[in-house]
């Protein structure tokens, strides 16, 4: 706990979606410290978002468990490589599919990939996103409204409906929502909607999926140092990022993964339809 990064941090910013490899303190994935123990041996996950932060994190640990893993990214080639690279050292299998699940068609065609590749879904995890910093609700353009909604919420319900057909009794969903799913950024106001919504939609899937054996959960981070962060927010607000929670940091996303492997495992048996929070202290409500 003692050991991570605590700000402030440099100055820095990027374009949307962000380098990884541009980031400086480079965020832990857990390349040097994710030891696995074959807890999701043999199982095949979709992971979207996978190319860096959070949802490379989560890769790296899955490959160590033992999972093949797909690597879906909007278009971060070399970030994506890097993942690729870590989870081949694992020994496990890696398929690199960019492109932008704003779009019905690529959902589809994210499925099937996966599924021409590996023949089945047992894991799928809901993680891309997007947001922007707006200070007055004038200030949010009509389009990037709607393209908040459909890369964040929409998508997730189009990748849920493609995949559900290849997934068998014992599967996994995991949507990464936000601690402000319920303590909104006034200023991530889209976003933070889309948070609420994905935390609302996981509830109520978990249900409509308990007959069928298939678990459904969302996980809650807190502020976690990724290129959403430098690409999206005030560079002051990059600078002194984490200092709020109990824990004065931000969380890195190694430290988010493991609750992603529980989830994913089948000691999670009877977990569906949670939220958990991962934010360092700050409570939800
Ligand atoms: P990240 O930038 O590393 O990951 C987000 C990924 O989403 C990007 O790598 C990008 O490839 C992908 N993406 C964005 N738009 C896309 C599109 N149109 N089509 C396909 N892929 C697209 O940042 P992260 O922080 O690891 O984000 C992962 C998840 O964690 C997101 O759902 C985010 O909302 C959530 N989250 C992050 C924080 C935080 O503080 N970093 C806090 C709460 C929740
Ligand atoms: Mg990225």
């Amino acid at each position: 706990m003692t050991d991570y990064p605590k700000p402030p941090f440099p100055k820095q910013s990027q374009p949307v979606p962000g380098a990884q490899m541009k980031m400086d303190p480079y965020p832990d994935c857990g390349e040097q410290s994710y030891k696995g123990s074959g807890r999701l041996e043999g199982k095949i996950a979709l992971i979207t978002g996978a190319d860096s932060g959070i949802g490379r994190a989560v890769a790296i640990a899955f490959a160590r468990e033992g999972a093949d893993v797909v690597v879906a990214y909007l278009n971060e080639q070399e970030d994506a490589q890097e993942t690729a690279r870590w989870v081949e050292q694992a020994g496990r299998q890696c398929l690199l599919l960019p492109g932008d699940v704003g779009q019905k068609a690529h959902c589809q065609a994210l499925v099937d990939k996966t599924v021409e590749r590996f023949g089945r879904i047992d894991i799928l995890v809901n993680n891309a996103a997007f947001q922007m910093t707006h200070e007055n609700i004038e200030d949010i353009p009509d389009e990037e409204w709607v393209m908040t909604f459909d890369v964040n919420i929409t998508a997730m319900f189009r990748l849920c409906q493609a995949a559900l057909k290849h997934m068998k009794p014992g599967s996994s969903i995991i949507n990464t929502s936000s601690i402000n799913s319920d303590m909104p950024k006034p200023t991530l106001l889209a976003y933070a909607t889309t948070k609420g919504a994905i935390a609302n939609f996981t509830a109520g899937l978990a249900q409509m999926l308990g007959p069928k054996n298939i678990r459904v959960n969302s996980v809650a981070p807190g502020p976690i140092w990724t290129p959403l962060i430098v690409s999206t927010m005030p560079e002051e607000d990059v600078q002194n990022f984490g200092s709020q929670t109990p824990l004065g940091r931000p969380g890195q996303p190694a430290e988010v993964a493991p609750i992603y492997v529980l989830l994913a495992s089948d000691e999670a048996s009877y977990i569906t339809g949670q939220r958990y929070g991962v934010t360092g202290g700050k409570p939800m409500l």
